[in-house]
């Protein structure tokens, strides 16, 4: 395994984190604790989670697997994050986050998925900062830090605060052009940096032909994907939310198989991403909420992504998606009455609304798509 350092706190996480959003089967408690170990064992020691993953199931299961890891004698740092503004609020969740993980302090704790600067401005008049620098005298929390999906000279600005310790953000292959200002802020306050959706949300895999300018001879797509983020000095470690042993031991390979690339081979990377990666739906289904018409957001927006990645002439890659993968009748986007809501979460700032009328309107589909079948 690979370890570095997680900015200036001395701690050397695993460059492979294991992320706990994605089990498969979260109510087999045995199944998720063996999926753990075998990270643990490989020798993953970063565990993040949040309150948020399957309503607390995650951490339930995370409990269970630092549990058994005590029990084997293998070092774990925990990571998980809260919502909670108010000082009471957040204390509640640290009370219920240690107890659910059966230890005296969160390694790394972070302000949850930071919107906007407004959003942080509002967190900050409720006095999160405070709290969070309580949290850590009493020795409930160890590290300050901050997770975002803003992008451009909105994260540069939120981390150029010099209050966090470490950062954790989406970054992978295709969004990677979005995201550079963060490494300014992350290189000159000296931060730690976590990356989660390393493999875009499944798109990376699902899609090798698209992604192929990471790959060099006999690398699989999956270990390109990662061996490009670890090819970046400043990011610490590589989430990955897995669901299964066996991805968990392709992970584990690819840490074993890494090789930096040259600065030369790197350019070339940059280089062949192709535009049209950008604006990709990851998956992360934080739009999936009080829409006014239950419109499946995520699905609708998954589908489309079809047509960035796969419109070939002749074929109808959003319907083939909705009908064959998702059951849904392209209508049911005419229903969005544009209230914004969706939008103003995405974390990849996608224009929802404008996508969701293009696969609504017949019109529309049948000017890009010769045949609509
Ligand atoms: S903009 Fe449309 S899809 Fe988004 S929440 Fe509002 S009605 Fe729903
Ligand atoms: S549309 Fe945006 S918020 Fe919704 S799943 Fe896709 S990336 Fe996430």
């Amino acid at each position: 395994m690979l370890y570095r350092e997680y900015g200036q706190t001395g701690e050397k996480i695993s460059a492979l984190g294991f992320g706990g959003m994605r089990f498969a089967h979260i109510d087999d408690h045995d199944e998720c604790i063996r999926t753990m170990l075998a990270a643990a064992e490989g020798g993953v020691n970063y565990f993040d989670t949040a309150p948020g993953y399957f309503e607390t199931k995650s951490e339930t299961v995370f409990g269970k697997g630092f549990a058994e890891f005590r029990r084997r004698k293998i070092p774990f740092y925990t990571a998980t994050k809260t919502f909670a503004t108010t000082e009471d609020a957040i204390r509640r969740e640290v009370e219920a986050q240690l107890k659910r993980f059966d230890i005296p302090a969160i390694d790394f704790y972070h302000m949850w998925c930071i919107t906007s600067l407004d959003n942080w401005q509002s967190r900050k008049k409720d006095g999160i900062l405070q709290t969070f620098r309580k949290l850590k005298a009493e020795g409930l929390i160890r590290h300050i830090c901050v997770s975002s999906h803003l992008i451009g000279d909105e994260i540069k600005e939120l981390l150029m605060e010099g209050v966090f310790e470490g950062v954790l953000f989406g970054y992978s292959a295709y969004n990677f052009k979005t995201r550079q200002k963060a490494f300014d802020a992350i290189r000159e306050k000296k931060l730690g940096a976590v990356v989660m959706n390393p493999l875009g949300g499944g798109v990376i895999p699902q899609h090798p032909e698209r992604f192929n300018f990471l790959q060099r001879p006999g690398e699989g797509i999956v270990a390109a994907a990662l061996h490009f983020l670890w090819d970046h000095p400043e990011i610490n470690a590589a989430l990955v939310g897995f669901q299964t042993v066996e991805q968990v031991q392709e992970a584990l390979a690819a840490v074993e198989d890494y090789k930096p690339r040259t600065e030369a081979e790197m350019e070339a990377v940059k280089a062949g991403a192709n535009a049209s990666l950008e604006g990709i739906c990851t998956g992360c289904n934080y739009c999936d909420v009080d829409c006014p018409h239950d419109i499946p957001i995520p699905q609708f927006m998954d589908a489309y992504n079809q047509k960035i990645l796969n419109n070939k002439a002749g074929e109808d890659p959003i319907g083939e998606r909705l009908r064959w993968h998702w059951n849904l009748d392209r209508s049911v986007a005419g229903t969005c009455t544009a209230c914004g809501r969706c939008e103003k979460a995405c974390t990849q700032h996608i224009a929802i609304i404008k996508r969701l009328k293009e696969i609504a309107s017949p019109v529309a589909a049948a000017s890009e798509m010769p045949a609509d079948k």
